[in-house]
């Protein structure tokens, strides 16, 4: 790649990914983070000994951030959730939670008629072919394939498990069931030591490729020439202005959106961008009272309890670290912590008396933009280029065609180092052409 000097804006997994990829093919990059710490929301922070990401993270075996994390020569490890342990959660009690032909027989949670629809449905799950269902509603697609109320209810919920999203009106089938196939194609690996490990070993590969990672330096702007129709470089919010050819922004729609102040684009963008949230609650345990019960999935809610130290080293020995989560949406844009103890007490009842460290959050954006129906699924999101200003680029889990969460995220970082490979081409073509 000919060298050029980037500026990413933001230092969370997708703009350090973006800054190494493009450090090692030659450019000269720097990484401006606001704040104090790289990492944005794949930060994880120790407590009492337990390691506590924000919020449950799993990295998709079969997913583009962990193909992207391989070819960067980063090899995580850890361990895929054990699927004994496993249970269905309704009416705050525990049931067999279908994951196989077995289960799926001896499960109370569906009737017999659902349990031969639900199993020719997901026995045929990974040859559904999801391109002609970008502009369909996850809510109208489960409608449409399962006849019946419990049906919906187990299939919805793997969805939600795979995706994070609970707006099922507004989540493109393609893109839940793109998820759900990537989910069941290679499972997923928790993260030993948390996903502050992803972050620190591309920090190193960004440091070791030459790129400087600027903390505490907030871009209040992009510079921009000829009438705001081509980078000039960033302005920090200490007035400093750096040149850059190409400027790459990894924050939020609403943070691109302010960097580049009257561009109607971004702002409707920004605007119109519907987030996946949902309230999380981090526990420290000094022991599990129930050691066989590892996993609840809600099903007549959008409920989620885990203990992710039992596949990786999250907890000092002989305790536990447990994620419990309630996947938000629509009208539901927080959740009482109370309401998250009660998934604890279905699932390892006397918990209480355990807790050595905690951490609630009512609402935490999960993804920036879920990809919607109502623009064609996961090809509507933004594009990587943005189309009217030549040499800007945004990175994100709103971004891009492939993935969601984290392997949007990774796969629009890589996207965008194919974007600048190809513009560093054009100059050399338009001449050996002229
Ligand atoms: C509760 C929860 C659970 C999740 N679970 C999963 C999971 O299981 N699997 C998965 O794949 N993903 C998961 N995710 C999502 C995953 O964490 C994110 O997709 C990923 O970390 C996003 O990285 P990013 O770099 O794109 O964005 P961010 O991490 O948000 O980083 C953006 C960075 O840009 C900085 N920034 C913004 N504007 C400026 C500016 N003007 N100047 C300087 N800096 C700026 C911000 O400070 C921030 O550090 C989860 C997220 C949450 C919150």
């Amino acid at each position: 790649m000919q060298a050029k000097k980037v500026a990413v804006v933001g230092g969370g997994l997708g703009g350090l990914t973006a800054a190494a990829l493009l450090a090692r093919g030659g450019c000269e990059v720097t990484v401006y983070e606001r704040s104090k710490h790289l990492g944005g929301r794949a930060r994880t922070t120790e407590v009492d000994g337990f390691r506590f990401n924000l919020g449950p993270h799993a990295l998709y075996r079969a997913g583009a951030a962990f193909r992207v994390l391989e070819r960067l020569g980063v090899r995580p490890t850890g361990g895929v959730p054990n699927q004994t342990g496993s249970h269905a959660l309704v009416a705050g009690r525990l049931h067999t939670l279908p994951r196989g032909a077995v289960t799926l027989m001896t499960t109370d949670v569906l009737s017999v008629a659902s349990k031969l629809e639900v199993a020719k449905l997901l026995a045929g799950l990974a040859r559904i072919d999801t391109r002609p269902l970008g502009a369909m509603s996850m809510r109208e697609w489960l409608e449409t394939r399962l006849t019946r109320k419990d049906g919906r209810a187990l299939v919805g919920a793997l969805i939600r498990v795979s995706s994070y999203c609970a707006d099922f009106e507004a989540l493109s089938a393609e893109a839940g069931l793109k998820q759900l196939q990537c989910a069941t194609a290679a499972n997923v690996l928790y993260v030993d030591g948390g996903w502050s490990t992803l972050v620190d070993a591309v920090e190193r590969l960004c440091r070791e490729a030459g790129a400087r990672l600027e903390l505490s330096a907030r871009v209040e702007a992009v510079v921009l020439q000829e009438g705001g129709k081509r980078v000039e470089g960033v302005r920090l919010a200490d007035g400093t202005v750096h040149g850059a050819d190409a400027v790459v922004m990894a924050g939020s729609p609403a943070d691109v959106a302010a960097l580049v102040p009257g561009d109607a684009v971004l702002a409707r963008e920004a605007r119109e961008a519907v987030p996946i949230q949902a309230a999380t609650l981090e526990l420290g345990l000094s022991a599990l009272p129930r050691p066989d019960a590892l996993f609840a999935l809600g099903l007549d809610g959008p409920w989620y309890a885990s203990v992710h130290s039992a596949s990786a080293k999250l907890a000092p020995e002989g305790g536990a670290m447990v994620h419990v989560a309630k996947y938000l949406g629509g009208a539901d844009t927080e959740a009482s912590e109370a309401s998250l103890d009660a998934v604890m007490d279905a699932l390892q009842p006397g918990w209480r008396e355990k807790v050595v460290a905690r951490r609630f959050r009512p609402s935490l954006t999960v993804s920036a933009g879920l990809p919607r129906a109502t623009n064609g699924g996961l090809s509507g999101r933004p594009s990587v280029e943005v189309p009217h200003v030549s040499g800007l680029y945004r990175v994100g889990d709103w971004v891009g065609a492939e993935g969601m969460l984290a392997d949007a995220s990774l796969a629009s970082a890589e996207a965008v180092e194919r974007a600048l490979a190809q513009r560093a081409k054009e100059p050399q073509r338009r001449t050996a052409g002229a």
